[in-house]
C-alpha cells in the first residue's frame, strides 16, 4: 500500500475536497499510473451527489484517464514503465463469462468493476477513480494512447469517444447513411466526428437555432430545431440511425417518427425511464428499433484510440484546475463547456 491524493466527495451534498487514502501496491498483473489528465464527464456529477443511488463515500470520480505507466506487475507484457496508457470507466470483470469472453466487459454477466464506487473484486475495498495522482490497474483494462494523439484532448475519448463510436459501429453505420444525433455535449460533438468518419451523412437535431453554426463547425450536414414542427415535418421517415446522447428524460415519440423502416434509435444518454411513455404504434408500424447502448469493450476503446488517431480525431476540451472543480460541476449542469473539462493534474501539486 502507498500513500495517494486526490479529490472526493464524502457525502451526496458536500463538495468535493482534497483526501489522502491508501492505492494498493502492484498485483503480478497490475499497471502503475502516474496520472497525468483526467476528463470530467456527467457521470461524475450523478455520483458525486449519489442522483443514482449506487454511490459509496468516500467518493473519487473520473473514469478518462491518461497517465504514464511507473510501475508494473511480475506477469505484466502489454505494458512496460514509460508507457502513455488510459483507463476508461472499468477496471476489472469477471473475465469468463459469455460477455466478457466476447470482449464485451462492460456487459459482465456478474458485473463490471467501474474505475470508481465499485467494490474491487479481490480485497472488496471500495474503487477509486482518476481525480489523482495515481492509480493501480489490471493490465488487461489498460490501454495504449497512440503517439499522434494528444494526451489532454485523448483523455475524453475514454468515455465520450468510445460510448459514441461504439454503437456506431455495431449497427454497422456506413457511407451515405443518414444519421442523426441529439445533444451536442461531450458525447454529442464526438457522434457527429464519428459519423462523419464513419461517412454518414450527419444532422443535429437541437433545440436551439444559436447551436447551428457550431454544429456545422464540427461537421454537421445539416441542423434540425427539434422545437420547430415544420422543420421535425420536413424529416418524417429520413433517417436510417439516430444517436441520442440527451442525458435527461425527453419526449421520443417526434423522434421516431424521423426514422425510416427498420431505423434505430440508439440511447446512450438516458439511464432513466423514459417519460413520456412511448407509443408503441411507432416502432411496430414501421419496424422500427429502440435501443441502448453503455460504453464499449476494452478492446473496443483500443480501436477507437486507434480509429481517432488514423482520422485526426480529438475531443474539444477545455482544461481545469483541480481546485476548480466544483465550479466546473456548475458549469456543465448549465451547458457552458465546449466539450469537455479535462483536469490537469499537476494542479493537484500546485
Ligand atoms: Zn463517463
Ligand atoms: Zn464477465
Amino acid at each position: 500500500m502507498y500513500t495517494a491524493i486526490g479529490y472526493a466527495a464524502q457525502s451526496a451534498t458536500t463538495p468535493l475536497a482534497p483526501m489522502s487514502f491508501q492505492r494498493r501496491s502492484p498485483r503480478p498483473d497490475d499497471v502503475a499510473i502516474e496520472i497525468l489528465y483526467c476528463g470530467v464527464c456527467h457521470s461524475d456529477i450523478h455520483q458525486a451527489r449519489n442522483e443514482w443511488g449506487i454511490a459509496v463515500y468516500p467518493l473519487m470520480p473520473g473514469h478518462e484517464i491518461v497517465g504514464k505507466v511507473t510501475a508494473v506487475g511480475a506477469n505484466v507484457s502489454k505494458h512496460k514503465v514509460g508507457d502513455l496508457v488510459g483507463v476508461g470507466c472499468m477496471v476489472d470483470s469477471c473475465r469468463h463469462c459469455e460477455a466478457c469472453a466476447a470482449d464485451l466487459e462492460q456487459y459482465c454477466l456478474e458485473g463490471p468493476t467501474m474505475t470508481y464506487a465499485t467494490p474491487d473484486r479481490v480485497d472488496g475495498s471500495n474503487t477509486m477513480g482518476g481525480y489523482s495522482d495515481s492509480i493501480v490497474v489490471s493490465e488487461h483494462f489498460v490501454v495504449r494512447i497512440p503517439e499522434k494523439l494528444d494526451l489532454t484532448s485523448a483523455a475524453p475519448i475514454l468515455c465520450a469517444g468510445i460510448t459514441t463510436y461504439s454503437p456506431l459501429k455495431h449497427y454497422g453505420v456506413k457511407a451515405g447513411d443518414k444519421v442523426g444525433i441529439l445533444g451536442m455535449g461531450g458525447l454529442g460533438h464526438m457522434g457527429i466526428k464519428f459519423a462523419k468518419a464513419l461517412g454518414a451523412e450527419v444532422t443535429l437535431f437541437t433545440r436551439s437555432a444559436s447551436k447551428a453554426e457550431e454544429a456545422r463547425h464540427q461537421g454537421a450536414d445539416h441542423v434540425v430545431v427539434s422545437t420547430d414542427a415544420a422543420q421535425m415535418q420536413a424529416v418524417a421517415g429520413h433517417f436510417d440511425f439516430l444517436l441520442d446522447t440527451i442525458p435527461v428524460p425527453h419526449d421520443l415519440n417526434p423522434y421516431l417518427d424521423t426514422l425510416r423502416f427498420d431505423g434505430v434509435h440508439i440511447l446512450v444518454g438516458l439511464i432513466e425511464p423514459v417519460d413520456p411513455a412511448l407509443h408503441a404504434g411507432k416502432l411496430v408500424m414501421s419496424r422500427r428499433v429502440l435501443a441502448g447502448s453503455l460504453i464499449g469493450g476494452i478492446a473496443e476503446t483500443q480501436e477507437v484510440l486507434d480509429f481517432c488517431a488514423e482520422h485526426g480525431i480529438t475531443c474539444d476540451i477545455e482544461m481545469l484546475d483541480i481546485r476548480q472543480i466544483n465550479e466546473a460541476y456548475e458549469r456543465m449542469i448549465k451547458g457552458d463547456v465546449k466539450y469537455r473539462f479535462v483536469i490537469d493534474m499537476a494542479s493537484l501539486k500546485g
